[in-house]
Order: C-alpha cells, then sequence, then structure tokens
C-alpha cells in the first residue's frame, strides 16, 4: 500500500516533501508526487503517516 497526493487539493507548500522518512515525495510538473514504489505508509519509522501528518489541506494524502 502507499498513499497519494490528491493534486488538486495540493497548494505544493512543500511541507511534506521532507518528512518523508523514504524521500518518496518529490516536486515534479508543478506539483508534489509520491512514489508508490517507495511509499511505505510510513511503516517502521512513525505510527502514522507523516506527509498526512503534516499537510495542512485535509484529504490531500491519502491512501491509494
Ligand atoms: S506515507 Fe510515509 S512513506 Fe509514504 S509518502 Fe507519506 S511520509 Fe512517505
Ligand atoms: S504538505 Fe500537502 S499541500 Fe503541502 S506540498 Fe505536501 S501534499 Fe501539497
Amino acid at each position: 500500500m502507499a498513499f497519494q497526493i490528491i493534486v488538486d487539493n495540493c497548494t505544493v507548500c512543500g511541507a511534506c516533501e521532507f518528512e518523508c522518512p523514504n524521500a518518496a515525495i518529490a516536486f515534479a510538473d508543478d506539483t508534489y508526487v509520491i512514489d508508490p514504489e517507495l511509499c511505505t505508509e510510513c511503516k517502521g519509522h512513525f505510527e502514522t503517516e507523516q506527509c498526512a501528518a503534516v499537510c495542512p489541506v485535509p484529504e490531500t494524502c491519502v491512501p491509494v
């Protein structure tokens, strides 16, 4: 399982990028995207998904 960023909700604030323990979040094509191959839903690192925890916009970092 992986998380995804809902592009229409993302304000491109960048808060999530450096919180990811797997460096799965990157800026591309004017928005931030999560590489599903790298996202582990933070398992083994944190109790909660860090991108969703820091994102100021509700329902923007959500499960695929
Ligand atoms: S859920 Fe965790 S591992 Fe997946 S993109 Fe968000 S911060 Fe990174
Ligand atoms: S924290 Fe949320 S609004 Fe900010 S760049 Fe990441 S997904 Fe977009």
